[in-house]
């Protein structure tokens, strides 16, 4: 068994071409880039603009089955994928997420991809990079400023103040700021407010980021979204207080997608970080159709498992900005799939073929969902050294009993060596030319009826439970011209239902519907099952402890 060294170990020791030699690959030339040192660059407007009457390439979605505490590595199988496409001789280019400072510091460590699959300069990634979200915190900061300070002058536009929905943001975990009380200290500091803090990468603002096409579109989806209710109900928009042009002057070079390199040197988008819970989950828009212009194949991920990730990739992002995905991969691993199938953490060392035949179901249902979007599929077994020849062919067995193929990649050993069967599958699937691809519910359904949709269709429950007040809620918002609007579902990603300990694929239960929110100017009806964390809390002992630099500088701890 090869001995692969921590991720930070692994990129430190990779050899890096300059950003420049990196965008010429794809023919960006180094008068297109705004660099960020050696190995950053964002991809300036004047190029985007300049490619847009190109054809575009194949969009690839690499998603994955319901994860557990077990892994799956969709990052890590997106960046081998990339690198495999580019190794059998293919234009490609990887679109990822930006990862958060929270759960870097927190407990799951950088999102950078893994082993000999990863997107590099590592560190930067997933610190500072190229200062977007924090462009998106001051904007987003900005306009809270601006509520106060409207209401402080006089509150001309009538907030009632019990009402203001827009909360303030930090891309840190911090669960004391999840309700606080502002303006305390006398007249001169404002009213006192109710307030409170969410995560960065739950802001609106991000979304609106990601699901942008350009500039204008930024400014007039910024000045769209809701912040705060008069008595009477009415809606108050950003753009009655005039904080749509400052907020997109800050965010103006933040839209602008972040070039980087994988391990082997291939071109990697990675721009944009949405919650997967609140808001869509996927990269940006502008990188990923920038991407579609530059190369024949752009490999993108999804957050969470299909049912959540895949969904919303395909009923909001690419529905709202018309791209039609050419296949998906699904990414499973034979540890996730005997968690699946009942076995318990500490024993998914040991080879288990019932277990794993068990928790089969799972990707069954994966499998079928995204077959329903039109979308031709595949199957990526996410090799582990522990994984038995034996488990992996039940493994392939049940997937060719559901009419597709799973292949056995082993990237996070051995970088594109591990994805080449993959990647040739891919381009099989792409040249065969049988993706219809279509969203799963027509706009012009009923925002209800578009989420009971899903939870039919996708979640596989019996039907939607919610109060009358969130029906009533949902028809307002459909007399106000809202009901074209797709909706966002928020639900644990641990399970098809919201209960996260139902592995498997659970039938004969109902979907709880709790809340509702509108995101007016990103573009969709958040549709709230069970608890959302909009910031996160650090676990007890936070990776943050043993996150440190080292005498000659470097850092060490960081995962
Ligand atoms: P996801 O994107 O699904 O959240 P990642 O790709 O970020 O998952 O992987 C999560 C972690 O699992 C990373 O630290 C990565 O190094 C590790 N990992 C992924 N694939 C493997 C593998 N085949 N063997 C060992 N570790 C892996
Ligand atoms: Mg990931």
């Amino acid at each position: 068994v090869k001995v692969v060294g921590s991720d930070i170990d692994v990129a430190r020791a990779a050899k890096l071409q300059s950003i420049e030699k990196v965008a010429e690959k794809v023919g960006i030339s180094e008068s297109q880039l705004l660099r960020f040192g050696p190995h950053k660059a964002k991809v300036r407007f004047e190029f985007i603009d300049e490619v847009q009457s190109r054809p575009d390439g194949h969009l690839v979605l690499v998603t994955a089955i319901s994860p557990t505490p077990a892994g799956e590595g969709k990052t890590t199988t997106t960046v081998g994928l990339g690198d495999g496409l580019n190794r059998i001789g293919e234009k490609a280019i990887i679109c990822l997420r930006e990862p958060s400072l929270g759960p870097c510091f927190g407990m799951k460590g950088g999102a950078a991809g893994g082993g000999y699959a990863q997107v590099v300069p590592m560190e930067d990634l997933n610190l500072h990079f190229t200062g977007d979200f924090h462009a998106i915190t001051s904007a987003h900061n900005l306009l809270s400023a601006l509520i106060d300070n409207h209401i402080y002058w006089g509150n001309e536009l009538d907030i009632d103040t019990r009402r203001v929905t827009w909360r303030r943001v930090l891309d840190m975990n911090d669960r004391a700021l999840r309700e606080v009380v502002t303006s305390l200290g006398g007249a001169a500091n404002g009213f006192p407010a109710l307030a409170g803090f969410d995560i960065t990468v739950a802001s609106e603002v991000m979304a609106i980021l990601c699901l942008a096409k350009d500039r204008k579109d930024l400014e007039k989806r910024l000045g769209d979204m809701i912040v705060a209710y008069r008595r009477d109900r009415s809606p108050v928009y950003c753009r009655d207080l005039k904080a749509d042009g400052a907020m997109t002057v800050l965010l103006k070079d933040a839209l602008m997608p972040n070039l980087v390199q994988t391990l082997e040197n291939n071109p990697a988008f990675v721009h944009g970080g949405p919650f997967a819970n609140i808001a869509h989950g996927c990269n940006s828009v502008m990188a990923t159709r920038t991407a579609l212009k530059l190369a024949d194949y752009v490999v993108t991920e999804a957050g969470f498992g299909a049912d959540l990730g895949a969904e919303k990739f395909f009923d909001i992002k690419c529905r709202k900005a018309g791209l039609t995905p050419s296949a998906a991969v699904i990414v499973a691993t034979v540890r996730a799939l005997k968690m699946n199938g009942g076995v318990k953490k500490e024993d998914l060392g040991t080879e288990n073929v019932a277990a794993l035949e068990k928790g089969c179901v799972n990707l069954g249902r994966h499998l079928e969902n995204v077959r329903k979007f039109g979308v031709p599929t595949v199957v990526a077994i996410n090799h582990f050294s522990k994984d038995t020849p034996a488990e992996i062919e039940a493994l392939k067995r049940y997937v060719a009993a559901q009419g597709s193929e799973a292949i056995v990649c082993k990237h996070w050993q051995d970088g594109s060596e591990g994805t080449q069967e993959l990647a040739q599958k891919v381009v099989e699937l792409c040249a065969a030319g049988s993706a219809a691809f279509k969203p799963l519910y027509p706009e012009g359904l009923g925002l209800f009826e578009k989420i009971e949709t899903i939870a039919r269709e996708i979640y596989r429950a019996e039907g939607v439970v919610a109060d009358q007040k969130i029906r009533d809620q949902l028809k307002q918002w459909e007399q106000a011209g809202y009901g074209h609007l797709p909706v966002c579902m928020a639900k644990t990603q641990y399970s098809f239902t919201t209960d996260p300990n139902k592995r498997g694929a659970p039938t004969g239960f109902s979907l709880p519907l709790r809340e509702v929110r509108l995101s007016a100017g990103a573009g969709f009806v958040v549709g709230i099952c069970g608890e959302i964390m909009t910031m996160p809390g650090l676990p007890r002992v936070p990776a943050a402890e043993t996150i440190r630099l080292n005498e000659k500088g470097d850092i060490e701890g960081l995962f």
